[in-house]
C-alpha cells in the first residue's frame, strides 16, 4: 500500500536492534484515516471471505482493527489481553508469547464467551516480525475451534521471517508494507516488491 509505505520513509525511524518507529502515525499518535484506508485495502483482499469477527492483540492492534472492522459490516472486534485482570471474569482460553519489543514472556489471554467455534476469524495487528504474537492469536482460535481466515498486518519486517513461515503454512497473510531491509545507521528502508 503506496500510502502506507510513504509514511514509513517520512516519518518513520529505524532504532538499534530490528526496531522501526512508526508512534507519529501507527502506535502511539494515530492516524484515523490512514487506518481507515488499512481498513478498505484488506476489506478488498478478504473480499471472498467470510469473517464474523476480528481479533488482535493489545494495545497498538486494537485501534487498527477497530477502524477496520467498518468495512467489514461492523464484524465485533475481540482483543486479547495481555495480563490477568478482575474484569476477566469466567473461562478463558490463555495461551503464552514472547514479545519481540519487551523481550520477555506474557500471557495472552480471551474469554472464551467471545471466541467461538463457528467463528470465521481475521486477525488484525500492527507489526508482524517473528511471528510470535500472531502463534498466540492463532492458538487462541484453535482453542476456541474458530477457523483463520486471514491474517491482516500493517508492517511486515520480511527479513525477520514470521510472515513468509505463516505463508508457507497456507496462512493468507496480507501486510500492507513489507520492509525487506532498514539501516539503524542510514535510516534507509527498501520495500519488498
Ligand atoms: P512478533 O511477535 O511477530 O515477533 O512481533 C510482533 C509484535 O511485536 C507486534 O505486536 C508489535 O507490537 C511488536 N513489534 C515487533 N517489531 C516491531 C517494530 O519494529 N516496531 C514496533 N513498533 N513494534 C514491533
Amino acid at each position: 500500500m503506496k500510502e502506507l509505505e510513504e509514511r514509513i520513509r517520512r516519518e518513520g525511524t529505524v532504532k538499534p536492534g530490528n526496531v522501526l518507529k512508526v508512534d507519529a502515525f501507527l502506535n502511539h499518535q494515530c492516524d484515523v484515516t490512514l487506518f481507515d484506508h488499512m481498513g478498505a485495502a484488506w476489506a478488498e483482499h478478504f473480499a471472498g471471505k467470510t469473517i464474523t469477527k476480528i481479533l488482535t492483540i493489545e494495545a497498538s492492534g486494537i485501534g487498527i482493527a477497530c477502524v477496520a472492522a467498518r468495512h467489514f459490516d461492523g464484524v465485533p472486534v475481540v482483543f486479547a489481553k495481555k495480563a490477568q485482570s478482575i474484569n476477566l471474569d469466567g473461562d478463558q482460553y490463555t495461551t503464552t508469547v514472547y514479545s519481540f519489543t519487551k523481550q520477555k514472556e506474557f500471557p495472552v489471554i480471551v474469554a472464551k464467551k467471545y471466541l467461538n467455534a463457528g467463528d470465521h476469524v481475521l486477525l488484525i495487528d500492527d507489526f508482524l516480525a517473528n511471528g510470535k504474537a500472531l502463534r498466540g492469536l492463532i492458538d487462541l482460535c484453535e482453542s476456541a475451534g474458530a477457523v483463520v481466515e486471514g491474517i491482516g498486518i500493517a508492517v511486515e519486517k520480511g527479513f525477520q521471517g514470521g510472515g513468509d513461515r505463516l505463508r508457507e503454512e497456507g496462512y493468507d497473510v496480507d501486510s500492507l508494507a513489507i520492509v525487506e531491509s532498514m539501516d539503524a545507521e542510514t535510516g534507509d528502508i527498501e520495500f519488498r516488491r
